[in-house]
């Protein structure tokens, strides 16, 4: 009995934690979750280093989170999977600046200032960009659709509710900004998030840049105490319902019994452990589990299309200390997106191709947190898994002098290329570390690094793979590919996964007990 338990999660992300907590706080069982790192909370894990007694925290996955505001529903979620524990910080306004190479557009946390500064500087397309703003209101309301059909159950009606809106929402962003504009600054500068859902604007659904672009239209909060303090309110309530949070235990397979998924199995250094469960529900996405936990012989229509070269977007990511605040240099915590041109779908292109810095985000942690002791900043830039793949072999902390030398190198660049945007930032700097994607592979488990998963195209949104329930029984997804991309993506999609193992009217209840 003491390895049994109404379910197991399979990670610690905001996804698992957030089925966990739904299935102990509301139905009262004793859940499992396993991950494989040491720390919890996936994606919102922070990290922390040393340097003369200084102590430096970075947020991994977690940079702004729109849709927070005290009454949206989003926010209610948050609040009762964290105990009401949390208080959140409303960014600066301007909460994100555009950076181009002859223009600065600063995005106003509200829509009516982005529209009026929009039509200001692109006076010729006030017609279009006023439609824009419905046309990103229609899409995204076709998501909830979507959703809406994948857990009805009756088919044909799922069908109809999302046909309204299909052929907006699954274009490409560039078909649409392509079709609508004629400026090709006014289209970059409308796109110039897509860093935030990781696909350039040929290739992403106009959908997920319409879920996006609207969740930041009112600003943007940041936990305050950073964003550790999400799993740490979270795992309590777990407990409290007679569950377990364990760190370092990595899940090698499913446990599968007459078709069923029935336990896992954890291969430690010298024994092997097995934990079994009425639900196997798992956070590690639709890759980990369909391929790399699920035994070869269970049929999935959907295995052909799970392919690692259809994987995402990673990412180079350098974490600094800085003596002394940014504040110096007129920064009060906006996120700073640095653009060498206005073609995105070039610039991501060339990156592929060199390793010259084309766009870079810049962001102050200690600048959002209230509670932060000493300054930081990230600055991240998008690149590919096969740059690194010479490495893969190798293990955290002993990848050789080589990587080492290729890290310093890219290292440098990117404090070149913010120096020649924040001239004076080199000055204040006191400690760097770079991660790679092989370090996103270590920590998240996410193949090649590919943090969001298979790209949202078009394409992502018929493929069965991306469901909250999967075709074996009792094994359900969580997080990102049950959901969406992002924290309150992956928190939806737990969400969804727990009304599809506890049924429709499981929806009424969370709503219910969400709102008291
Ligand atoms: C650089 C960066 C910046 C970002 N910025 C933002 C932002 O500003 N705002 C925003 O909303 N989102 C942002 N995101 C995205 C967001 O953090 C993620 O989309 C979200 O947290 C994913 O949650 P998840 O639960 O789906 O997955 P994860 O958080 O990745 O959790 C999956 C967990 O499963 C564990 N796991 C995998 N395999 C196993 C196994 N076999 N056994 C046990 N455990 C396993 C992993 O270790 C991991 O802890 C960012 C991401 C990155 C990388």
């Amino acid at each position: 009995m003491e390895n049994h338990y109404d379910a197991i999660v399979i990670g610690s992300g905001i996804g698992g934690l957030t089925t966990a907590v739904l299935l102990s706080k509301i139905y009262k069982q004793k859940v499992l979750v396993l991950e494989q790192h040491f720390e919890i909370g996936g994606q919102t894990h922070e990290f922390m280093r040393v340097k003369d007694g200084k102590k430096y925290h970075w947020d991994v996955g977690v940079h702004y989170i729109g849709d927070m505001k005290k009454g949206l529903l989003t926010r209610k979620i948050f609040d009762f999977i964290t105990d009401r524990k949390m208080e959140w910080e409303k960014m600066a306004d301007p909460h994100d600046i555009f950076i181009y190479p002859d223009i600065k557009f600063p995005q106003p946390s509200n829509p009516k200032s982005f529209q009026r500064d929009l039509i200001n500087t692109f006076p010729a397309e006030e017609i279009s960009i006023k439609q824009y703003f419905r046309d990103l209101k229609k899409a995204s309301g076709w998501f909830q659709s979507f959703i809406m059909s994948k857990l009805i159950p009756i088919k044909f009606i799922g069908e109809l509710m999302k046909y309204k809106n299909k052929s907006l929402a699954l274009s490409t962003t560039k078909e649409y900004l392509d079709s609508r504009f004629k400026d090709q600054r006014l289209k970059a500068i409308l796109c110039s998030i897509w860093g935030d859902y990781g696909v350039p604007p040929s290739e992403s659904a106009f959908v997920i840049h319409s879920i996006v672009v609207r969740s930041y239209l009112y600003g943007a909060y940041y936990p305050v105490g950073g964003a550790s303090s999400i799993a740490k309110n979270m795992v309590p309530a777990i407990e409290r319902s007679g569950g377990k949070v364990l760190g370092r235990k990595k899940v090698n397979r499913i446990i599968i019994e007459n078709n069923r998924a029935v336990g896992v199995e954890v291969n430690t250094k010298d024994s092997s452990e097995q934990y079994f469960a009425e639900r196997i529900i798992s956070d590690a996405g639709a890759y980990n589990t369909f391929i790399n936990l699920l035994p070869e012989n269970i049929k999935l229509q959907f295995r052909g299309d799970l392919k690692t070269d259809k994987l995402g977007i990673s990412s180079n990511t350098l974490y600094v200390g800085l003596k002394e605040s940014p504040e110096k240099f007129g920064i009060k915590g906006e996120n700073m997106w640095i653009f060498t041109g206005y073609d995105h779908d070039k610039m991501y292109e060339n990156s592929k191709n060199s390793d010259d810095i084309q766009l870079a985000f810049i962001s102050f942690p200690s600048l959002k947190n209230p509670l932060a002791k000493s300054h930081t900043m990230e600055i991240i830039s998008f690149t590919q898994y096969n740059k690194f793949s010479k490495w893969s072999d190798t293990k955290w902390l002993k990848r050789g002098s080589d990587y080492e030398a290729y890290k310093n190198d890219l290292s440098l660049k990117l404090l070149n290329f913010a120096e020649k945007h924040i001239p004076g930032i080199k000055d204040i700097i006191d400690y760097h570390e770079l991660s790679t994607p092989l370090s996103m592979k270590h920590f998240t488990g996410w193949e090649k690094g590919s943090f969001y998963s298979y790209p949202a195209t078009p394409d992502r949104f018929n493929n069965k793979a991306f469901s909250a329930k999967t075709p074996v029984k009792n094994l359900y997804l969580t997080g990102t590919d049950a959901g969406m991309l992002g924290v309150l993506g992956a928190m939806m999609g737990a969400l969804f996964s727990t009304v599809k193992m506890k049924g429709l009217r499981s929806f009424m209840k969370i709503m219910k007990k969400v709102n008291e």
